[in-house]
């Protein structure tokens, strides 16, 4: 419930995590897809466990599926107590990656890993905090080691869905609470403030810490707040802490949070932390583009009747440099893109805050489209991927979901009722090709003056074929597919037969872009399920030639994602 409460706020735009990739996008497919991360789909290699002296064996391959990346950032900006705050939030951060591994794995880990006698072994079972491949339905790629329980570590392995459905105990289906067996047998539930009494103590004196090292108030009130919230699970005065907070230069996410690795019942929350340093400069342009919602909305290129709706201008969506993942965050596929809180409460009262984290979309950039681009954008084109365009697209699909319309036009509800299940993946759409006709509308008025138009096209052409790899089964899966068949059909790139390369058409992919965003305007404003449906019928497959051009990135070898080398180290503090 939990994931599809994001998909739909997704789409209403208030949460916007949309463009980012996450577990559910990059690697695991799954139907709802909102980026936000979720864990693999059920196991598949179902093995029993075998003692065995001689050290384990397994499929080191998994690795190849991840390329390196350095997280790192520009401090010269910060004082020395801000850069002594930064370590002290990382070490906070480990203390919940190693709780992590007691939520995920359960066993010692440190003696675990000292059984593996292959070092590319342990590091394998390190990206999946476990022995089961996250980017693969968590499939165990340690010779015979036992199956993933759907409910990790938070329940009894021997649970039955039925004993937690039939439960009269709330606490058994807290966000916050392990599941044992008393003696009796009986079902007990024991919050993580008792069960990992002494670690969550220590993470606490850390944020105090830091908070006496804070130097913007807001920042050091959420710090103070949190630090309690660990030692008690009440989290609601720190998440309300954290929305006000608008000027701190460095921010901290952690604490246990999303409820995806939970996958028997997704009601636990798993501990993650990211260290973040705000990017002041794309922060500052962000809120300037926001301001031109308005003026845009009017522009749009679709009939008066569907752009009457008045979109918001102050969006609480910030660009930031990640120096530390941890736990959940850091395991598997990485996020680019946060939006929290989750306590419905707290967005009634406060809204969401959404964080694009710029190097880590950086990193995708350098290690996944770049490569992508080699193998299918026609050579002469291929200077026009730029980083700048990637992340200039992605931030303004998350703009975009603000424009265009939320309520049909003729008494039908909001868009979202009307179109049921083909809502998230048409929202999506929207957001993209909206976002592409923002930058546009931007770049003539010499509001955007980085790059050429044809950085953004090309690189979003690109940026297609490295979302369709999310599958057809996720909403950005969908609507990138029929993005891609419309843009063939209207010629908006040409394709070379012989080399199977693929070129923009600035001309025709112009006129494609306005064409496509009044289609899907008015396919939402009339509520039309019925067009989307034979839309999606007629053109929501992978066609035999975009199947050839997956072939050639999927035999390239080209990683499914990234891992981090990071640290106070990599950050020379
Ligand atoms: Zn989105």
């Amino acid at each position: 419930m939990r994931n599809h409460t994001l998909v739909l706020a997704c789409a209403l735009g208030l949460l916007s995590a949309c463009q980012s990739d996450d577990k559910a996008t990059e690697a695991n497919q799954k139907p709802s897809s909102t980026e936000q991360k979720t864990t693999a789909s059920a196991p598949k290699a179902v093995t029993s466990e075998v003692d065995k002296p001689q050290p384990a064996t397994g499929d080191v391959t998994i690795l190849d599926k991840y390329a390196t990346f350095e997280l790192t950032s520009d401090l010269s900006h910060l004082s020395d107590n801000q850069k002594a705050m930064i370590a002290v939030l990382i070490k906070a951060a480990r203390i919940m990656d190693d709780l992590f591994w007691r939520q995920a794995f359960g066993e010692d880990k440190n003696r675990y890993l000292k059984s593996l006698g292959d070092e590319s072994l342990r590091k394998a079972v390190e990206i999946n905090y476990g022995p089961w491949d996250r980017l693969n339905g968590d499939a165990a790629f340690i010779n015979g080691h036992r199956a993933k329980s759907l409910g990790a570590e938070f329940y009894p392995q021997d649970i039955q869905k039925s004993e937690i459905e039939n439960t009269e105990n709330a606490d058994i289906k807290s966000l916050y609470t392990l599941v044992e067996r008393d003696s009796q047998g009986q079902l007990i539930a024991v919050p993580y403030h008792e069960k990992y009494k002494d670690s969550l103590q220590q993470a606490s004196d850390l944020l105090k810490q830091a908070a006496e090292l804070a130097e913007d108030p807001g920042f050091k009130k959420y710090l103070s707040l949190r630090a309690e919230a660990l030692i008690t699970d009440d989290f609601k005065p720190s998440d309300l802490a954290w929305m006000d907070m608008k000027n701190n230069a460095i921010d901290v996410v952690i604490g246990p949070i999303e409820t995806y690795e939970d996958q028997l019942f997704g009601y636990k929350a798993a501990y993650e932390a990211y260290v973040l340093i705000k990017d002041l400069a794309w922060s500052e342009k962000l809120a300037k583009f926001a301001a031109f919602l308005p003026q845009l909305q009017k522009e749009l290129p679709v009939a008066d009747a569907y752009k009457t709706e008045t979109p918001g201008t102050d969006s609480d969506l910030n660009a930031y440099d990640a120096v530390y993942y941890a736990g959940h965050s850091n395991a598997g596929s990485k996020t680019i893109a946060i939006n929290l809180p989750n306590d419905e409460s707290v967005q009634l009262e406060k809204g969401t805050r959404r964080l694009q984290l710029k190097n880590v979309m950086q990193a995708k950039f350098e290690k996944i489209l770049v490569p992508i681009a080699d193998q299918v954008v026609a050579p002469e084109q291929r200077k026009h991927i730029t980083f700048n365009a990637f992340f200039a697209n992605t931030m303004f699909h998350e703009v975009a979901h603000g424009l265009g319309i939320k309520n049909t036009i003729n008494d039908k509800g909001t868009v979202r009722t009307a179109l049921k299940e083909h809502a998230s993946p048409i929202e999506e759409g929207k957001a993209d090709i909206l976002g592409l006709y923002m930058v546009e509308k931007l770049h003539h008025m010499g509001e955007l003056e980085e790059g050429e138009l044809m950085d953004y096209y090309t690189t979003f052409m690109a940026g297609i074929f490295r979302s369709v790899r999310f599958g057809s089964s996720s909403a950005h899966g969908v609507a990138n597919v029929l993005r891609f068949n419309y843009f063939a059909d209207q010629g908006a790139f040409d394709y070379n037969e012989t080399t199977g390369h693929y070129a923009v058409n600035p001309e025709k992919m112009t006129a494609a872009i306005a064409s496509l965003s009044e289609k899907i305007l008015k396919h939402q404003g009339d509520g039309d399920y019925q067009a989307i449906s034979q839309w999606m019928n007629e053109k929501g497959q992978i066609t035999p030639q975009l199947k050839k051009a997956l072939d050639t990135i999927n035999g390239a070898g080209i990683p499914v994602d990234v891992d981090f080398k990071q640290g106070p180290h990599k950050l020379d503090l």
